[in-house]
């Protein structure tokens, strides 16, 4: 505590990220990156920008809205661009919800919507979920002041099928809710079909994961040009210019070039069975995840030790020190070579020799 800081600065409970390590030895399997690198395309795209740093970027951001907006069938007014999808929600925060009023979302979920809630100062009610850890989708309905939850709902993995969704989104016609779809691309199919028929749904989105850009910092936002007009006049009250010139320029090539998208997206995805089966077959248990992780529990084996263990020999895995998560690990989806080194790790941690 400083006396220097304001009584918000002391009440805050900053987020903790997931370790960032520099050192290209480890392993590192515990901030759900993409193992692959970013499209060559993006690469090229960053470089020609360079040329013209000395000039501020587009205040508006219409090109990569406009591309967004194609993939996704919708015009540009309902696309919102942000400095990762962590702006993009702390903007939905202040933009959607209402200090005063109770919003919703899980007990178990992404640790930055408890601390947005206290940043601005709104209440909420966390949801505890079913026993085999999916949404109970009636909780949701009739909220005081809006819901979020991501689909699929993070660090569990598990997706929520679009016919649950409409029914969260038909009993909250009032106030906003929000699908943070971060992990969406490695699942069935994202809820941005039902943005035309829901004035209240807010999908966010992200080029950190599939995308492979983590580093660059561009997230977003799609929704009808009502919801999409409350974040700008927050963004513009705030910085007119949190996206900058390179990752502009990167994020619409990442998304012209499908192909690369398509071909690195399938290889995760495949890469997560293969693991969970083996896994499996060393009695883990792991939660059905149509993300790039697998949460994972072992009934003979404590998580945290066998996290420390992993460190040690240069594998970084996510342990979550939290009620209800204290026996599980989070491990994000490596290449092939990774994966077997993991692996290798894991039978030498929990098969000691005779
Ligand atoms: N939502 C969820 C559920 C996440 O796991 C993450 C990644 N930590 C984010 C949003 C934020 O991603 P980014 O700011 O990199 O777009």
């Amino acid at each position: 505590m400083s006396k220097f800081w304001s009584s918000l600065a002391k009440q805050v409970e900053p987020y903790i990220p997931g370790e960032q390590i520099n050192d290209d030895t480890i392993i590192k399997l515990n901030t759900n990156e993409n193992p692959y690198p970013p499209s060559k395309q993006v690469i090229r795209a960053i470089d020609e920008a360079s040329k013209n740093l000395r000039l501020y970027p587009s205040p508006t951001v219409d090109e990569l809205r406009s591309e967004i907006g194609n993939i996704n069938e919708l015009s540009k007014d309902h696309i919102f661009i942000g400095n990762g999808s962590d702006e993009v929600l702390a903007f939905s925060f202040m933009a959607f919800f209402e200090p005063g009023k109770r919003i919703k979302y899980p007990e178990i979920t992404y640790s930055f919507y408890p601390v947005y809630a206290k940043l601005f100062n709104i209440s909420s009610e966390q949801i505890m979920l079913n026993d085999d850890y999916t949404i109970p989708i009636e909780r949701f309905y009739d909220s005081d002041g809006g819901v979020i939850f991501p689909n699929p709902n993070a660090p569990t993995g598990i997706y929520l099928e679009l016919e649950a969704i409409k029914q969260i989104l038909e009993n909250n016609p009032s106030h906003v809710v929000i699908i943070d779809e971060a992990y969406i691309d490695f699942a069935k199919e994202s809820a941005v079909s039902l943005v035309e028929a829901f004035p209240n749904l807010l999908i966010i989105q992200t080029m950190s994961k599939s995308r492979s850009l983590a580093g660059l910092r561009i997230g977003f936002a799609i929704g009808s040009p009502e919801l999409i007009n409350g974040l700008e006049r927050i963004k513009n009250s705030f910085n007119s210019y949190t996206v900058d010139r390179l990752a502009i320029a990167g994020a619409i090539e990442a998304i012209r070039d499908n192909d690369y998208f398509q071909q690195t997206t399938t290889k995760i995805i495949e890469s997560r069975t293969y693991l969970k089966n083996q896994l499996e077959a060393r009695h883990f248990d792991i939660l059905p995840s149509q993300a790039n992780f697998l949460l994972i529990s072992h009934k003979e084996v404590n998580a945290e030790s066998l996290y420390q263990e992993l460190k040690k020999q240069g594998i970084l895995v996510r342990y979550f020190q939290k009620p209800g998560l204290e026996n599980f690990l989070r491990i994000s989806i490596g290449t092939p070579e990774q994966i077997e080194k993991l692996l290798e790790k894991i039978d030498h941690i929990i098969k000691p020799s005779p």
